[in-house]
C-alpha cells in the first residue's frame, strides 16, 4: 500500500515541488491550498500522471477549525497520514523594526506559527501509536531566516519561523516513543513567487552574490531534502532543523 502524504500550500512553490516529487516516489497526496485552485488540480493531474492519487482541498491553514476540516478530508478521503510536509506559510513587505504594526506580528504568527501548531497536533493525533495511529513523519517549514533573526526588516517573519525551530525540537522528543520523527527544513533563499510578495521580485537574484554559493535554490532542491527527512534512509532522524541554504546563515 503506497503511503499517503499531506503538503499544506502545495499549489505552487516549495509545497508544489514536493507533492509533485512525493508522486515520483510513490506517495499518494492531498494537496491544500487557499484560493489557487486551478494550480492545484494542476499539481494534482501530474500526481496522477506519475500514477499516483491525488486529492486538493481548499484549507485556509491560518484557521484552526479548517486545519481540523483539512484533515478530516484527508480522513475521508484516503483513510491514512503517513507523512505531513507543514509548509504554508506568508511573509511581509520589509519595514523597519519600529515601524511595524502588531496586527501585522499577529498575522504572520497565525499562519506561520500557530496554524503550523495546530496542524502538526492533527496530524500526530492521527499517527501517534499511542492513540492507535501506525507512526509517521512530520516536515515542518521554518526558514534559515530563524537563525539570522530576520534582520533587514523581516523581524516578524523571522519571529514567526523561530517558533517552527523551538516546536520541532520540543515535539521531536515527545513524540518520538509514539512513532513519530519530526524535523523541520529551513531554506534559505530559494527562487519562488514569495519574494514578489514582499514587493521585491527581484530578491533572489539581487542577494545572490552574499550567498557562499553564490546563487539561491531551487524548490526542487529543498523538496528533495523534504523527501529524504519523510524516508526510512532518515530513521534516525529527529528533531533537526535542517538548512538548505547554500551556505547562508552559517
Ligand atoms: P509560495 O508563496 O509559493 O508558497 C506558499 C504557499 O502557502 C502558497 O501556495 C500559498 O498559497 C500558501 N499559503 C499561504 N497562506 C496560506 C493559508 N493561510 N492557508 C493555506 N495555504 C496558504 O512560497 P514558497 O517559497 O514556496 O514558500 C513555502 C514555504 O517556505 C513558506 O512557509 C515560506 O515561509 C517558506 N520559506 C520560503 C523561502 C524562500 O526563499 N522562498 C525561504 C525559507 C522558507
Amino acid at each position: 500500500m503506497s503511503k499517503v502524504l499531506l503538503v499544506t500550500g502545495a499549489s505552487r512553490g516549495i509545497g508544489a515541488a514536493t507533492a509533485r516529487l512525493a508522486a515520483q516516489r510513490g506517495y499518494d497526496v492531498a494537496v491544500n491550498y487557499i484560493s489557487s485552485r486551478d494550480k492545484a488540480e494542476a499539481v494534482a493531474d501530474d500526481i496522477r500522471k506519475a500514477g499516483r492519487k491525488a486529492v486538493t482541498i481548499q484549507a485556509d491553514c491560518a484557521k484552526p477549525d479548517e486545519i481540523k476540516r483539512l484533515f478530516a478530508e484527508v480522513d475521508k478521503s484516503f483513510g491514512r497520514i503517513d507523512a505531513f510536509f507543514n509548509n504554508a506559510g506568508i511573509v511581509a513587505p520589509v519595514m523597519p523594526f519600529v515601524d511595524i504594526p502588531a496586527e501585522r506580528v499577529v498575522k504572520l504568527v497565525m499562519t506561520n506559527t500557530i496554524g503550523a501548531f495546530v496542524a502538526a497536533q492533527e496530524a500526530a493525533k492521527r499517527m501517534s501509536t499511542k492513540r492507535g495511529g501506525k507512526g509517521g513523519v512530520i516536515v515542518n517549514m521554518s526558514s534559515i531566516v530563524a537563525v539570522l533573526g530576520g534582520a533587514g526588516g523581516t523581524t516578524d517573519y523571522g519571529l514567526s519561523k523561530g517558533g517552527i525551530d523551538t516546536m520541532t525540537r520540543g515535539i521531536a522528543k515527545e513524540l518520538a516513543p509514539e512513532g513519530i520523527r519530526v524535523n523541520a527544513v529551513r531554506p534559505g533563499m530559494i527562487d519562488t513567487e514569495i519574494h514578489a510578495d514582499m514587493g521585491l521580485p527581484d530578491r533572489v537574484a539581487q542577494l545572490a552574490p552574499t550567498i557562499p554559493m553564490q546563487r539561491g535554490g531551487t524548490p526542487e532542491e529543498v523538496a528533495e531534502a523534504v523527501l529524504w527527512l519523510m524516508s526510512d534512509q532518515a530513521s534516525y532522524v529527529t528533531g533537526i532543523c535542517m538548512d538548505i541554504a547554500g551556505g547562508r546563515g552559517i
